[in-house]
Parts: structure tokens; sequence; C-alpha cells
């Protein structure tokens, strides 16, 4: 194993705190690591309070870099991509895991292009060949079929991560490394002056374990509390069909599909939800699906493992109370 770190791993926060997708990145950096004897080096960028680290212990990386200044509290994607880009041109890294979120799809576009190394987008299987060879697996043609490239080599790699497909249990490695804590200003021609994050505090639907999604069947947006109190005691959030969206009843964040999200929860909960093609291409890569629909004939039941025939208005609220029970209990 060299000493330089050859996998940096990009840790995303949200304010103070690290979102879990960048432990799946780092889980899938330290499983490279393994087999390809490379180190691991997380890099966080953040305010001028450093967020508690300690959630990082649970796959440790080789080293941690810290970027830790007032301007670096929102994050700015071309401050952040051209500092990153400085430590490629020293370090000479391999490869560059980044969440497949909003702002790791954007910061992994823009390292491509500064580096000019090739990108490899929302995989969902990470394989390393070799040193410097790695082959991905990533849906294409909205989920209806899987490309597998391998990316060869000895020059960098980037490659986003689809979330909650990399998830892990905790290793064994627990002790972090100490922090290499950086707090120059960034130099940086562009300046946040306000970020409006919509729907602030609720779970992005790309990232949640559990999306209760609702679609025409949900009959009107004041219907949506019911699927919002469903998710809420399931620690998930709310989804939706294009439609719904069109209609203005849900934001766009929240659309599930093909011009929408693609979301992979442990449960996707489809409520009121035909099931169009066009819809199932954002939520099939979901590892259990449950379908509430009137028409016993709906498109939506051929994907889902559990169908119930019935009202969603009215089943919706009895699994609330049913879930409430025996979570509580
Ligand atoms: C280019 C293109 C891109 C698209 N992208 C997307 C996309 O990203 N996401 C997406 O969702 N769609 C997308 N669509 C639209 C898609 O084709 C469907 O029109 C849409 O998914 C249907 O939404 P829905 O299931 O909510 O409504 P509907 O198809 O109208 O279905 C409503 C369902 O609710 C059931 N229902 C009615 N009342 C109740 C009740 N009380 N309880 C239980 N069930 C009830 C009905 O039986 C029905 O199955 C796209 C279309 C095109 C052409």
């Amino acid at each position: 194993m060299t000493d330089k770190s050859s996998i940096f791993v990009w840790i995303e926060c949200q304010g103070e705190q690290i979102k879990p997708v960048s432990l799946e990145a780092l889980h899938c950096g330290l499983q490279l690591s393994e087999s390809s004897g490379q180190k691991v080096c997380a890099v966080l960028f953040c305010g001028s309070k450093v967020p508690d680290l300690s959630p990082l212990s649970d796959f440790a990386p080789h080293s941690l870099k810290v970027f830790s200044h007032g301007r670096w509290q929102d994050h700015n994607s071309q401050a952040v991509s051209s500092t990153f880009f400085k430590m490629i041109q020293e370090q000479s890294p391999r490869l560059i895991l980044l969440p497949a979120s909003n702002h790791g799809k954007e910061l992994g576009a823009l390292l491509s292009g500064l580096a000019q190394a090739p990108l490899a987008s929302d995989c969902i299987e990470v394989e390393c060949l070799g040193e410097n060879d790695f082959k991905v697996k990533r849906p294409i043609y909205s989920g209806k079929a899987y490309a597998s490239l391998a990316l060869e080599g000895a020059g960098l790699h980037i490659i986003t991560l689809r979330p909650n497909v990399f998830r892990g249990e905790s290793g064994s490695a627990t002790v972090l490394p100490e922090a290499d804590i950086n707090t120059t200003e960034p130099e940086s021609l562009s300046l946040i002056v306000r970020e409006v994050i919509k729907e602030a505090g609720k779970i992005d639907v790309t990232e949640a374990r559990v999306v209760v999604s609702g679609g025409l069947g949900m009959q009107g947006p004041e219907n949506f509390g019911l699927l919002e109190d469903l998710a809420s005691v399931l620690g998930g959030t709310v989804g939706a069909s294009r439609p719904v969206v069109d209609n203005g009843w849900r934001d766009y964040s929240n659309q599930v599909g093909q011009t929408g999200r693609s979301v992979s929860p442990d449960l996707y909960i489809a409520c009121g939800i035909s099931g169009a093609v066009q819809h199932i291409a954002g939520m099939s890569g979901s590892k259990c699906i449950v379908a509430i629909n009137k028409d016993p004939n709906a498109a939506i039941f051929s994907v889902a493992q559990y169908g119930i025939v019935g009202d969603a208005l009215e089943i919706v609220p009895l699994l609330t109370a049913e879930f409430k029970k025996i979570l509580n209990g």
C-alpha cells in the first residue's frame, strides 16, 4: 500500500451535519481499498464550525481533509471544485467517489471537466479490476437496461453513486484519523448570497429509506397530509407522480419517474398511482414496493411485492395507526 491516498471520497454536509449518503460513498471507497490496496482520503467542506465527525468512524477513512471556513457554509460548487482540483493536481488520486445527490452530481461533472477525467454517474455497482481499472454498472434508458463500463488506465476516474445502494454494516476500523483542517478563505469568483431550501428539514426523496408516494388517486392536495403522517411514522418522506406535480399539489422535488427523480428506497408505498411506465422508471429499483389502488388491474400491481385493492384515503390512515402501534410498542 502506498502512503498517498489514491481514493478520494467527497463527504457532503448539510448545515453542520454530515449527510448519510456520504457514509455510503465512504463504505464503497473502503471496499475498493481492500481489493486494490489504495488508501482512502475523506474530503469535507464545511462552515467555520467543523461538524461532528464521529459518524465517519463507522467507515473510518485512512486520512481526513477538512476545509473549514464561513464561506464554505453554503455549498458553492464552483469554489469547491476549484479547491478540490488543486488537491487532484497535487496528489494525483486514481479515483474520486461522490454521492449522486444534486450537489454531488454537479461537483462530479465540474471536476470531470477541470481534470479532463471520465465520469460515470449514478452507479449501482463498482468493482476494482486492478490498481488502475474499475468496472461500474449503471441504469440507462430510464432503468430499462444496465450499462457496464470499464474505467481503465492510470489517469483519474470519477464516479457518482446512487443513494441507498452502497449502505454497509459499520466497519471494524473505528478510530478516526486526526483531521487535517485547512481554514484558508476560499478563492471564488461567485459568492452564495442566500440559499433557499424548499421544505427544509425534510429528507430528500432520493435519499429516503421509505418513500410514501401519492398519485391522482389521492384526489387532491388536501389528502397528502395522510401520506405525510404515514411517512413520518416510518421515518420517510413523500413522493408524487407527475400529474400531481403538474397540478401544483406537490413541489417538483417530490416527483418520481422518468422526468422526475430516481429513487431506490427500502420501502416504496404507491398510493393512488396507476403505474405508468414513466413512473415505474423512477422507482423500480426500490427494494420493496407496496401498492394501494382501487383498480385491481392497475399496472402498478405488476411491480409490487404487496398489493392492497381499496380506497387509499381509507387504507393509509389505518396503516399509519397500525404502524404507530407496532413501532411504539
Ligand atoms: C415524456 C413523459 C414523461 C413522464 N414522466 C413522468 C414522471 O416522471 N413521473 C410520473 O409519475 N409520470 C410521468 N409521466 C406521466 C405518466 O405517463 C402518467 O400519466 C402518470 O404517471 C399517471 O399519474 P397517476 O398514476 O398519478 O395518475 P393516473 O394514471 O390517473 O392514476 C390514478 C390511479 O389512482 C387510482 N385511484 C383513484 N382513486 C383512488 C383511491 N381513492 N384510492 C386508491 N386508488 C385510487 C386509479 O385506479 C388510478 O390507477 C410522463 C409522461 C410522459 C409522456
